[in-house]
């Protein structure tokens, strides 16, 4: 069976880390990916003159399933960015970020990482309310709702419980902002009555922050609110060796769009040296939210061999490969 799935290949490195995971997916399914191909952010509006194409919105409503490359918001398009605006579009509630150590990687700090950041994608300051009060005077809203606190909640222990973890902590800083924090607490302390064979902690966000920075082990699976949730992120994916190997998705009801936790990496785009490797992994999700997870398996035992073996790894990582000969060591390994 062939599988639609629409790709974004996005701007920055987007398009090199892309090309690398079609390869590496087309080797694990035997090319049973159908590829369909759109357009988003600086390339979209340089090509189209909008960012957010209709044709590339249809497309993922009508897949249900996409793979994105990271995208930049250029200055003057009139939006301020591209993917909190997919995220919103799409209503793209749930953020999922595993961090874990891959193996043989001597340049992260710990070993045997394994963490789960679900971040709150849809409001918290992200909503993006922001004005000019009085000149010299800009106020931002935090916007939290019930209804999207629970639904963050929820996904959190469901996931929790599907994948067989037993403990969450729900983050918070409900001492400074005991009105949005708190409703968001008031709605976890809800949701975890439905899961009383779950442990559930209440931590504030910046404990999380040095507890993790102690001892990675301290937590499982982490709960939070939108710009918490972006910060832990990349200071989880610290934990284990930086941006380069940490797979994201942005889940709602009924679509998902795969990304890489990094950004469109400006300082090395078009050189030919991204690590693919964090793209790949989201594609290792991808394919297992579909189903394929024999095909899934193929992909994180090719990563795992590639790391294993360090001969052929990205200069983040401490090799010297391009992203087309780790590309090939990783097809080679499928
Ligand atoms: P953006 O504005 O799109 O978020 P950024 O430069 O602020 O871009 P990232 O793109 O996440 O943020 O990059 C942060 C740093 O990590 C940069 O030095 C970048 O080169 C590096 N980096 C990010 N992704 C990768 C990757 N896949 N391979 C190698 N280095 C990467």
């Amino acid at each position: 069976m062939q599988i639609p799935i629409t790709l974004i290949p996005g701007d920055g490195i987007g398009p090199e880390v892309s090309a690398a995971m079609v390869a590496v997916v087309d080797e694990a399914t035997d090319g049973r990916i159908v590829w369909d191909r759109q357009l988003a952010g600086a390339t979209a509006f340089e090509e189209t003159g909008e960012l957010l194409p209709l044709d590339t919105v249809e497309s993922i409503v009508r897949n249900r399933v996409a793979i994105k490359g990271p995208l930049q918001t250029p200055v003057g398009s009139g939006w301020r960015s591209i993917n909190v605006a997919i995220r919103q579009e799409l209503d793209l509630y749930a953020c999922l970020r595993p961090v874990q150590s891959l193996p043989g990687h001597s340049l992260s700090r710990y070993e045997n990482v394994d963490l789960v950041v679900v971040r709150e994608n849809t409001e918290g300051l992200y909503a993006g309310r922001e004005h000019e009060v009085v000149p010299g005077v800009v106020e931002a809203l935090k916007i939290v709702s019930r209804k999207a606190s629970e639904r963050i909640v929820r996904f959190g222990f469901e996931y929790a419980r599907n994948e067989g973890r037993k403990k969450i902590t729900v983050a918070h800083k409900t001492a400074v902002m005991p009105q949005s924090e708190g409703l968001f607490v008031d709605s976890a302390v809800r949701v975890a009555d439905e899961f009383p064979f779950m442990q559930v902690d209440f931590v504030k966000f910046d404990n999380v922050v040095m507890d993790l920075a102690l001892d990675p082990s301290s937590h499982d699976v982490i709960i939070l609110g939108n710009l918490d949730g972006d910060l832990l992120s990349d200071l989880c994916a610290g934990l284990v060796g930086g941006l380069g190997l940490v797979p994201g998705a942005n889940i709602g009801e009924t679509t998902a769009v795969f990304e890489a936790v990094h950004g469109t990496a400006p300082d090395i785009a078009g050189q030919g040296i991204a690590n693919p490797i964090a793209l790949i992994l989201s594609a290792e999700m991808m394919l297992r939210y579909v189903g394929e997870h024999g095909a899934a398996d193929r992909v994180r035992g090719a990563v795992e061999q590639v790391m294993t073996e360090g001969t052929v790894l990205t200069g983040d990582l401490g090799g010297t490969a391009t992203t087309a000969e780790i590309t090939r060591a990783l097809a080679a390994a499928i």
